[in-house]
Parts: C-alpha cells; sequence; structure tokens
C-alpha cells in the first residue's frame, strides 16, 4: 500500500514538472529539461528528474516508510516517464500559425521523429545557431533520457541515505543543534574519539565542553565541530550525530568520512545537554 502512496505522490510532481516546463517553453521558448553543460552533462533533466520524483521522498517521509528496490525502479521509471509526458503534453497543446493543430496532423512518434531531428542547436553565450542537430537529435534525447534516469535514481538515493530510527525505522527528525567554537585539531581529535567511545556521561561532556578563550590567525588551521541532535517521531528514540567542518588554511570542508552517530538508549533525553 504505501508503493502505491509513494507511486501516486510521484505522479503528482512529475506531472507538476511536465507541465511547469511546457509553459516554461511556450512562454519564454527556453526548454530546461534540454539544458546541457558541455555537451554530456544534461543537467536540466537530472534535475527535473529528481524534482519529479521528488513526490516519492515527501510520501516516504510523511509515511515512515523505508525505500526498497521497488521504489527505485519506481522513482527511475516516472522521472524517465517526466520526459515523454513533457513532450507528448507539447504535442498536444501545439498549435501551428495557421490555427490547425499538430495532434489532428500528424500522430505522436512522427511529431517526436520530427522534433528531434530538426530542432536547432544552439551554441555559446550567444545562442548561436549551428543548423539542424539531425541524427544528433537522437543522441541529445537518448542524453536526456539518461539524465531523467539518473535524477530519479539520484533522488532515490538521496533518500535511502536519510537517517532513521534504529528502533521503528521511522524518519528521525532534527531537535536541536550546536556549534562548538574554531577548535584546533588536537581538540577536534579529542572531542571526536570522546564521542565516538566515551559513554554517556563523557559524550554529555564533549556536548558540554568549550575551548579556551583565544583568536587565531587568519591562516590557522582549524575546526568547528556541530552536534545535532535527531529524534524519532514515533517512539521517540534520539540519536547523536556530529560532523566536523575543516579550515585548512583557504578554504573550509565538510569531513564526512568524520561524520558519525551515536543511538541513545531507549527513554533517554539529551535535550538538556543542548540547552
Ligand atoms: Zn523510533
Amino acid at each position: 500500500m504505501k508503493h502505491v502512496l509513494v507511486l501516486a505522490a510521484m505522479l503528482i510532481t512529475s506531472t507538476i514538472v511536465a507541465v511547469g516546463n511546457v509553459i516554461l517553453a511556450k512562454l519564454t521558448g527556453f526548454d530546461f529539461f534540454g539544458l546541457t553543460f558541455w555537451f554530456i552533462i544534461p543537467a536540466g533533466a537530472i534535475l527535473a528528474g529528481m524534482a519529479a520524483a521528488g513526490g516519492g521522498i515527501l510520501a516516504a517521509r510523511l509515511l515512515n516508510h523505508g525505500l526498497t528496490k521497488i521504489d527505485a525502479f519506481m522513482m527511475v521509471g516516472v522521472s524517465a516517464a517526466t520526459m515523454v509526458l513533457y513532450y507528448y503534453l507539447d504535442y498536444y497543446t501545439l498549435v501551428l500559425d495557421d490555427g490547425r493543430r499538430a495532434r489532428d496532423l500528424i500522430g505522436f512518434w512522427d511529431y517526436m521523429d520530427l522534433v528531434l531531428t530538426s530542432s536547432h542547436l544552439r551554441i555559446g553565450r550567444g545562442a548561436r545557431d549551428i543548423g539542424q542537430v539531425g541524427a544528433m537529435g537522437y543522441w541529445l534525447a537518448g542524453l536526456e533520457f539518461i539524465g531523467f534516469m539518473a535524477g530519479g535514481f539520484s533522488a532515490f538515493a538521496l533518500a535511502a541515505r536519510m537517517p532513521r530510527c534504529t528502533d521503528c525505522g521511522a524518519y528521525l527528525r532534527k531537535l536541536k543543534s550546536r556549534k562548538t567554537e574554531e577548535l584546533t585539531r588536537e581538540e577536534a581529535e579529542a572531542m571526536i574519539d570522546q564521542f565516538n567511545n566515551g559513554d554517556v556521561a563523557e559524550v554529555a561532556e564533549v556536548l558540554r565542553w568549550k575551548p579556551p578563550e583565544r583568536t587565531f590567525a587568519k591562516q590557522d588551521k582549524r575546526a568547528v565541530i556541530t552536534h545535532e541532535l535527531q529524534g524519532c517521531p514515533k517512539c521517540m528514540r534520539e540519536q547523536l550525530k556530529s560532523s566536523i567542518n575543516v579550515f585548512n588554511g583557504e578554504e573550509w570542508k565538510e569531513i564526512e568520512a568524520l561524520e558519525s552517530r551515536r543511538d541513545l538508549v531507549p527513554g533517554l533525553s539529551f535535550r538538556q545537554h543542548f540547552e
């Protein structure tokens, strides 16, 4: 049943995305779905594909449904279908200059053939028209199609990474969060070690710990740790997350490999440690 609701939610977002692109293209002449970077990265299709499958993520969160392989297939499929739906709507609503409707004159697939091979490729900032794309149109359409599927799969991968309760599987919600002041590398390492390996009292201590007053020079290497308290909306079990941002002298970067989580025992709340 939950799969059906996930699918239904995706059909809604998919339709919104396709209709949105039809309106955008008719009003401005710009086809967002066809937006490509460096000829090989179908950025518009990837983003549109993600948005089209986005309803699935929303539904999964609302229903506390952990996405499975079936959902992955549905997300990829619905994203791909969004592209076809767009072309179909474009065809269905197309009225020629002389007032005749395209759908009265030609079948959908013949229309597709015509559109794909006779669209004009525009290149560069001045959008210089370099002529009809011909057979290359199929290649571009194939690329767009792959982009949509990649977008659908990205949406699935994104949702599959969202943290869930170890007990009941519900998606966790952020309750509180706090950033440390700027730390030296040694301090950051010690805090992460204690967070990962300490007992409950030691973890609470990590959350409260403050470095001594001082100022770093502009180029000094330093780190900031973010602690986040997440909670299960169903069984209320809490989980702590620690993530670290490091300044290497030039820029700040999040070090994902050092991100870690601690499950708290059921019934124990760490809210007061974030006050
Ligand atoms: Zn739970």
